[in-house]
């Protein structure tokens, strides 16, 4: 029989799996509790487990998590992890330590579909959608491996969420439910670049989660050149979904912008950007962007950012400039799985 991986499993599948092993319900928010809070991954150290349990779920499931194949560490503290499946695939997640907060940058899918032209990982096509299990257990593997609790989680590394939908809402519920890792809603991060169906669903959720708007342009037609979704939704109708958005949950959105030097940096497009948004509950993050090989984007100067910004306060819009963190380590979007590869570092390590 094949056994049951408990990595993703919540309250009802544990629940399932003790009554398939004829044992009552309560052992489950026991195992629960073991897996989640306390990262113990061995049957056998479930301390509060009878014997015979512990021998029963050995034969019958199994707990896997991402294999760490690599591991580089920025100067400024930054932590970004190469990741390898059970199927071999490989996937990135980065660990962001600032004050007290443990942040952690997940992958929804292996590699995107979504091939906006500034992003390293648009650039290598996509591959599958990942798990409930596979997701939870970046957070988990990398927990382990630091031994530092996970304390926000931000669905900004590899792959579109929202076009992984049922499965990165289960990631998010386990994240949440105190029986899981017990996260707050509000310090979990869903980013998308505009999937407007999956928008207007998150809406009716009634989840007190981030949701963050890749917006990247002013207009429809800068956008048109570097996000190729944006043909597919336009901004009217994003800035749509997005005012729906704020109406429904009375959750303040966060507007991502990478400026890119020369394309969509100058007050004007700031002047813009501030119209587009106008009258939205909202954030934006400036990010200089990360540059990447080949794409021949760079990002602006100080001076420039610095302009920006303050075209948008003219305008009343708040944004603030986000650190670029953990260039020294390829740790952008997709970058180390690039340069890297997955099996051959994988080879490195083993040797
Ligand atoms: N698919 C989701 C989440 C993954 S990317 C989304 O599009 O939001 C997380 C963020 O990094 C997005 O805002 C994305 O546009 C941005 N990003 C991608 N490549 C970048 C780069 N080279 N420099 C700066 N930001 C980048």
């Amino acid at each position: 029989m094949e056994k049951v991986q408990l990595i993703g499993a919540d309250l009802a599948a544990m629940q399932e799996l003790m009554s398939t092993l004829k044992e009552p319900p309560f052992r489950a928010k026991q195992v629960m509790q073991w897996i989640y809070q306390r990262g113990r991954f061995d049957f056998q150290q479930m301390g509060n487990l009878p014997k015979t349990l512990r021998d029963k779920l050995d034969g019958a499931a199994s707990i896997v998590l991402p294999r760490i194949t690599a591991r580089r560490l920025s100067q400024d503290g930054t932590q970004k992890y190469l990741l390898e499946l059970a199927d071999g695939a490989t996937i990135e997640t980065v660990l962001i330590p600032e004050g007290s907060r443990r942040t952690l940058c997940v992958s929804s899918q292996v590699g995107c579909a979504m091939d906006c032209r500034f992003c390293a990982t648009g650039a290598q096509g996509f591959e599958r959608n990942l798990t409930v299990g596979e997701m939870v257990g970046q957070v988990l593997a990398v927990q382990k491996d630091s031994q530092e609790k996970i304390t926000n989680i931000v669905l900004m590394g590899m792959g579109e969420p929202l076009a992984n939908y049922e499965q990165v809402m289960g990631a998010v519920r386990l994240w949440n439910d105190p029986l899981g890792l017990g996260i707050a809603a509000r310090r979990l991060t869903i980013s998308t670049c505009g999937l407007v169906p999956g928008i207007r669903r998150l809406s009716r959720e009634g989840l007190q989660v981030v949701l963050a708007v890749s917006l990247h342009a002013p207009n429809d037609d800068l956008r048109n050149h570097i996000m190729p979704i944006n043909r597919r939704y336009n901004l009217t109708q994003l800035m749509e979904a997005c005012r729906e958005y704020v109406e429904a949950t009375n959750r303040r959105i966060t507007f991502e912008y990478a400026l890119m030097q020369g394309f969509n940096d100058s007050p004007e497009h700031a002047r813009q950007l501030a119209q587009l948004i106008k009258g939205i509950l909202c954030h934006v993050n400036l990010i200089p962007l990360n540059p990447v090989d080949g794409h021949g984007w760079t990002s602006p100067t100080k001076r420039q950012v610095l302009l920006f910004q303050e075209e948008l306060a003219r305008h009343n819009i708040e944004a603030t400039v986000r650190a670029a963190r953990g260039a020294d380590i390829e740790a952008a979007c997709g970058q180390l799985k690039s340069r890297l590869g997955g099996k051959e570092v994988g080879h490195e390590h083993s040797s």
